[in-house]
């Protein structure tokens, strides 16, 4: 048996290339921006997890070619041995004084984030309690500890509570839940979360990619929201979203820094942070703590758009964020409807399985402090059309 036999027999997305319907990997030449050029033609991106709009501010830009002129293009090593900088550990300072945590690390990616974290700290008796409909980041770092992972029905307290008490006393366990779920922009329930982990001794870990920078007064994400905090042991973030850049972060106390800084695979044998993105990442959060109207904007844009799609009767699910997803239910449909909107000049995320359950296939859309009125204008327009056209509405 040919082990390469799967690849041939592997045509589902050449059968959608056929149909010009396919809807990935498509090359986009211009900035990341609210208005992009794909094949020469320009389309409102509502796409991308730019939240802040902070990929074109001039401040960040400046601050990654200045890193370049004085660090050069990249650290050639690991964090561990040659590939620490100065100003990675000015960023790790800043991030961890932001988030109000005893000390901070930064990986070179948000998934290594959680692939090196989950599998450093969580032994082979350890549980790792996480929702079903955690990011794919967090479900590959436990597959890769030895601890024992158990899954409860999505942000459904009674079914967390009956899998903690399901673990066996001894063993040490975390619940690991993202903080808005990234593809139906839901909020978990941490205040809940917080109470049955001190209930059963259990350590709690956020993934706060979605959250940093857009929730809470001061944008330090979904326990700010919620008020608290000091009850949350560790967030993780990553710098692909808010912060316009690429990385991520864990943040905690000291020690267990500390202990991850020494034993997290994904951090010692992969080479760090460029300077650039460091220097990107330390003005955006200049930005991120010195201009909140930029969250204001990007809430006011929010609750505009899941308001208006769901008077065009557009199901859109538990929402609480910029994420809006616009639920299609089949992959075909997906693509099609996809394809009519970036015909029209909107450029959307079509979500298929194993992103969401198949029947819960989805158009993700996701917004930006920087987009204009006249801009959403057009996209609701648009929408309302081609929602009608595909018996979506
Ligand atoms: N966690 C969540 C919830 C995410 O949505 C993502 C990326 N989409 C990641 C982790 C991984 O982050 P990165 O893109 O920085 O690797």
């Amino acid at each position: 048996m040919d082990l390469f036999q799967k690849c041939k027999e592997f045509t589902a997305a050449r059968e959608v290339m056929a149909k010009g319907l396919y809807p990935f990997f498509n090359p986009i030449s211009s900035g990341a921006d609210t208005e992009v050029i794909i094949n020469g033609k320009k389309i409102i991106m509502i796409g991308s997890n730019n939240y802040l709009g902070l990929t074109s501010h001039p401040r960040v830009k400046l601050a990654a070619i200045e890193a370049i002129e004085r660090y050069g293009s990249g650290c050639t090593g690991s964090r561990y041995l040659n590939g620490t900088l100065d100003i990675h550990e000015e960023l790790e300072r800043r991030l961890a004084n932001f988030m109000k945590k005893e000390a901070a690390l930064v990986f070179s990616t948000g998934f290594q984030t959680n692939l090196g974290t989950i599998s450093s700290l969580v032994g082979r008796k350890d549980y790792m309690i996480t929702d079903r409909s955690d990011h794919a980041s967090i479900v590959d770092g436990c597959r890769l500890s030895f601890g024992r992972m158990s899954k409860f029905k999505h942000n459904d307290m009674a079914d967390l509570e009956r899998v903690l008490a399901s673990c066996e006393k001894e063993s040490g366990r975390m619940i690991i839940v993202d903080g808005v779920f990234s593809m139906e922009g839901d909020i978990a329930n941490l205040p809940e979360i917080v109470k049955l982990a001190a209930k059963h001794d259990t350590r709690v870990m956020v993934d706060d990619a979605h959250a940093i920078g857009v929730l809470g007064e001061g944008g330090r994400g979904t326990a700010e929201h919620f008020g608290v905090e000091d009850q949350v042991d560790l967030v993780m973030g990553t710098f692909s979203k808010s912060f316009a850049s690429i990385g991520g972060f864990i943040a905690g106390k000291e020690e267990v820094i500390h202990y991850i800084k020494h034993f997290a695979r994904a951090l010692i044998f992969s080479a760090s942070m460029p300077p650039s993105a460091v220097a990107t990442c330390l003005a955006a959060l200049d930005i991120i703590e010195t201009e909140p109207e930029r969250r204001t904007r990007l809430w006011k844009i929010t609750r505009r758009m899941q308001e208006e799609y769901k008077n065009m009767g557009f199901e859109i699910g538990p929402t609480q964020t910029p994420i809006i997803p616009i639920h299609v239910g089949d992959d075909m449909k997906c693509f099609q409807f996809w394809k009519m909107l970036f015909d029209e000049g909107i450029f959307t995320n079509p979500i298929i399985s194993p992103a969401v359950s198949p029947g819960s296939q989805l158009l993700r859309t996701s917004y930006t402090a920087t987009h204009t009125d006249t801009q959403m204008d057009k996209v609701l327009d648009v929408f309302q059309r081609v929602g009608k056209k595909m018996g979506v509405i």
